[in-house]
C-alpha cells in the first residue's frame, strides 16, 4: 500500500468545512429547492416563485415575498452557524420554524455561485451580495422580498457533479419537493418553471386543485377530511378512500408540525387503521398534518430533518391510528353502508 506522508493536525478551510456539510445536506438540486423554499416560508412569505434551468443543475431561482434580509445582516445570512431562528438550546427544544441550522445558504454558497437579492418592507431598494461572505452587498432593484439564485451546481465539487441524473429524474425530484410544500401550504401561492415554461401554478387556497394534481383526480373527488385533537395533539387533513389507494407509496404525504417527513412510526399507524378495507398489496393516499408541542418532538436528527422522534411515540401511534380509524368508519356506516 503506498504510504502518504504524514501530516500534522490543521484545522479545516471555512469553504471545504461548509463543502463537506453540503455533502450531507445539498445531496442534489431538490435539496436546494426545499432548503430555499423552508427560508421562503420562514420569513412569511405568501407567494413564491420557482425557476428552474435544466433540472435545476443549470440554476435554481427562488423569488418570495418575505420578510426580506436588511443590508448589514446579508453577509451573515451567507455565513456558516448564524440563523435568525434560534438562539439557546430553549430555542432548539421548541423550534417553531422550518429552518435552525444556519447551515444550508453557506452550504449552497460553497458548491454553487449564489447571489442573494433582497430588500425589506421599508427599505428604498433591494440589495444584493454573491458568493460566499466575503462578497460585497452593492444596490440592486427588486421588490421587498427575497430572490436566491443558485447557478451551476457542484461546478467547483466534480465528484459531486458526477451523481447527479438526467435533467429529467433531478427536475421530477425538484418538482416533487416543491409539490410537498405546496400541499402543506394552500395559503401560499407557488408556482413553478422549468426551461422557461410554467409547470404548475397554485393559488392561494386552491386545495382541492392541488391535491387532484398532486395525489389524482380519485383522491381529489373521494377524500375524507380527518380534524381530531386530544391533548397537545392535533391531526388534520384528508385520506383517501380505499377506491383512490395506489400500487405503491407515492400519494403518501405525512407533516409534522408543517414538516413533510418520512416516519415508519406514522406510516405504520395509517396503515394499521386501512387494515380491514384495504388489501394488503395497496397503499393509502393521504395528505395528513398532525401538530403538536415543539418540545414534543425531536427535529434535530438528521440534517434534512425528514426524520423524528416523538417524546411519546406510543400515544402518537394510538392517536393517529384512532383517527384515521374513526373517519374511516364514519363512510362505511354512511356511504357505502353495510346495508343489503
Ligand atoms: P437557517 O434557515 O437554518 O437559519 P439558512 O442558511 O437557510 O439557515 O439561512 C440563514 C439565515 O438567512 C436565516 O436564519 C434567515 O435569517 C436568512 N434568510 C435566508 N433565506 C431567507 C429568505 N428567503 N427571506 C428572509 N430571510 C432569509
Ligand atoms: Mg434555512
Amino acid at each position: 500500500r503506498p504510504t502518504r506522508p504524514i501530516r500534522p493536525i490543521q484545522a479545516l478551510p471555512d469553504q471545504l468545512i461548509s463543502q463537506i456539510a453540503a455533502g450531507e445536506v445539498i445531496e442534489r438540486p431538490s435539496a436546494v429547492v426545499k432548503e430555499l423554499l423552508e427560508n421562503a416560508l420562514d420569513a412569511g412569505a405568501t407567494q413564491i416563485t420557482v425557476r428552474l434551468e435544466q433540472g435545476g443543475v443549470k440554476r435554481i431561482a427562488i423569488t418570495d415575498n418575505g420578510r426580506g434580509i436588511p443590508p448589514e445582516q446579508m453577509p451573515l445570512a451567507l455565513a456558516r452557524h448564524a440563523t435568525s431562528k434560534i438562539a439557546s438550546l430553549t430555542d432548539l427544544e421548541n423550534v417553531g420554524t422550518l429552518g435552525f441550522r444556519g447551515e444550508a445558504l453557506a452550504s449552497i454558497a460553497s458548491v454553487a455561485q449564489l447571489t442573494l437579492t433582497t430588500r425589506t418592507a421599508d427599505a428604498a431598494h433591494a440589495w444584493e451580495i454573491t458568493g460566499s461572505q466575503e462578497g460585497n452587498v452593492v444596490p440592486a432593484s427588486g421588490s421587498p422580498g427575497t430572490t436566491i439564485d443558485v447557478q451551476d451546481l457542484y461546478f467547483n465539487t466534480p465528484a459531486r457533479r458526477k451523481f447527479l441524473k438526467s435533467e429529467q429524474t433531478e427536475y421530477g425530484h425538484c418538482a416533487e419537493v416543491v409539490r410537498r410544500i405546496a400541499l402543506a401550504r394552500p395559503d401560499v401561492t407557488f408556482s413553478l418553471t422549468h426551461n422557461g415554461k410554467t409547470v404548475d401554478h397554485w393559488n392561494i387556497g386552491e386545495f382541492a386543485k392541488r391535491s387532484a394534481h398532486i395525489l389524482g383526480d380519485e383522491f381529489a373527488n373521494a377524500r375524507l377530511p380527518v380534524d381530531e385533537s386530544a391533548g397537545p395533539l392535533r391531526i388534520h387533513g384528508f385520506i383517501g378512500l380505499p377506491t383512490a389507494s395506489k400500487a405503491r407509496a407515492d400519494g403518501q404525504y405525512f407533516y409534522v408540525n408543517g414538516r413533510f417527513v418520512r416516519d415508519k412510526l406514522l406510516v405504520h399507524a395509517v396503515r394499521a387503521a386501512y387494515q380491514d378495507v384495504l388489501h394488503g398489496d395497496r397503499y393509502p393516499s393521504y395528505a395528513l398534518a398532525l401538530d403538536l408541542d415543539p418540545a414534543l418532538v425531536d427535529v434535530n436528527v438528521h440534517p434534512s430533518k425528514i426524520e423524528v422522534r416523538f417524546r411519546d411515540s406510543r400515544s402518537v401511534h394510538q392517536f393517529v391510528f384512532h383517527a384515521v380509524s374513526r373517519a374511516l368508519a364514519a363512510t362505511s356506516a354512511t356511504s357505502f353502508g353495510n346495508a343489503p
